[in-house]
C-alpha cells in the first residue's frame, strides 16, 4: 500500500510530542497503533461473570470501549498519558483513610485542561481530528498504557510505571494522525502475589481479576445505599491503596517520586469517622468540594464512616 507523501511525512519519531506532554507536566506519553483492545476477550468475560457489581454503565457501549475506532471513525493512535498523584498515606489521626488519589483536587477537572491543550497541539489546527477522555467514556485505557508502553497492568488491575510505580491519573487521545508507536510495556509482576495477599476482602479473585461485589473501594465510592452485611470497610473512609500500598514497585528504593501537579498536592481533609459521621451538609461540601471524595456523596460517606465505627465496636478491646 502506498503512503501519501503527507501521511508518510507525519509518521514522524513521537519525541517532539512526548516532549510537549511532558511540558505540560505529564510524567508519560506513550503512543500505540489503533485497533481492537488488547484485553477485550478478559474484559468481556469479566462483565459475563458480572463482576462489575451494580456500576451497569460498564455494560453500555461494549461495542465502542472493546474498540477505540468507534469512538472516532479513522482512528490511527492512541496516545496515552499520565499524571502522578500523591503516594502519601492519607490516614487521620484518629483513623479512618481515604485514598491517595482522592486527597487532591478532582483529577478529572486537572487532565481536562491538560488533555486538551495536547489534543490542540497534536490536531495542528484542526488538521488532525482527536478524541480525549479521562476516565469518563467508554474506553479500556488500562489496555492502552500497557500496549504503549507506559506501564504494564498489575495483578492488581492496575497501571505499573517501572520508574513511578501506580501512583498516578491515566488519560487517554484517541487520533486520526498516525504515529510511530512506542514499545509495549513488559509485564514486571513475575511471581509475587503480595497484592492478591494482601486484600482484607479477596476481592483480587485471580490475577489481573478484580471482583467489584467484594472491593472495599467499590463499596466506599460506587455503591449506593445500604452497604451489605458482609462488607467490611478495614477503616477505608473513601477508597482503598492496599493492594498498591504492598506493590513492591510503589516501596522499592530506586522508586522516583515525581514532582505533583500543584492541584494535585494533597488536602488536609477529614477522616476521622466520628466527626464524618455527624457532618453536616455544607460541613462537607467546605472539607471536601472540588475533590474526588465528593464522589460518594454526603450520605454515602457518612455511611462509610458509621459502618467503620460499627466494625470498631465489634473488635474485642
Ligand atoms: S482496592 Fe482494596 S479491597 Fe479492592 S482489590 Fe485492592 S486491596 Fe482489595
Ligand atoms: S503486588 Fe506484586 S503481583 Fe501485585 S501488582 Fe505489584 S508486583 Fe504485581
Amino acid at each position: 500500500m502506498t503512503v501519501p507523501d503527507e501521511e508518510e511525512a507525519d509518521l514522524q519519531s513521537p519525541a517532539q510530542l512526548i516532549d510537549h506532554a511532558l511540558g505540560l507536566g505529564f510524567h508519560a506519553l506513550g503512543i500505540a497503533q489503533a485497533g481492537p483492545s488488547p484485553h477485550a476477550q478478559h474484559f468481556l468475560e469479566w462483565v459475563k461473570q458480572r463482576r462489575y457489581a451494580s456500576m451497569n454503565w460498564i455494560t453500555k457501549d461494549v461495542d465502542r470501549r472493546i474498540d477505540p475506532r468507534k469512538s472516532l471513525e479513522g482512528a490511527r493512535s492512541i496516545l496515552a498519558v499520565n499524571l502522578p498523584y500523591s503516594s502519601e498515606p492519607a490516614v487521620g489521626p484518629d483513623g479512618g483513610k481515604i485514598a491517595r488519589y482522592a486527597t487532591g483536587r478532582d483529577y478529572h477537572k486537572v487532565m481536562q485542561p491538560l488533555l486538551e491543550q495536547l489534543c490542540q497541539y497534536i490536531s495542528e489546527q484542526k488538521k488532525w481530528r482527536t478524541w480525549w477522555t479521562v476516565d469518563t467514556s467508554p474506553l479500556l485505557e488500562r489496555d492502552w498504557a500497557e500496549l504503549s508502553g507506559l506501564g504494564w497492568i498489575g495483578k492488581n488491575g492496575v497501571v505499573i510505571n517501572r520508574q513511578i510505580g501506580s501512583y498516578f491519573f491515566l488519560g487517554t487521545i484517541v487520533t486520526d494522525r498516525p504515529y510511530q508507536p512506542t514499545p509495549s510495556a513488559m509485564n514486571h509482576c513475575g511471581s509475587c502475589t503480595a497484592c492478591i495477599d494482601a486484600c482484607p476482602t479477596d476481592a483480587l479473585v485471580a490475577p489481573y481479576t478484580l471482583d467489584a461485589n467484594q472491593c472495599i473501594s467499590y463499596w466506599t465510592i460506587e455503591h449506593r445505599g445500604t452497604l451489605p452485611e458482609e462488607a467490611r470497610l478495614h477503616e477505608w473512609l473513601f477508597g482503598c491503596d492496599i493492594c498498591q500500598e504492598v506493590c513492591p514497585w510503589n516501596s522499592r528504593a530506586g522508586r522516583i517520586r515525581p514532582e505533583l501537579h500543584p492541584q494535585l498536592q494533597p488536602r488536609d481533609l477529614p477522616a476521622d469517622p466520628e466527626q464524618v459521621a455527624n457532618m453536616s451538609h455544607q460541613e462537607w461540601l467546605d472539607h471536601y468540594a472540588g475533590t474526588a471524595v465528593t464522589r460518594a456523596g454526603h450520605e454515602g460517606l457518612k455511611r462509610n464512616a458509621r459502618k467503620i465505627l460499627e466494625e470498631r465496636a465489634e473488635i474485642p478491646r
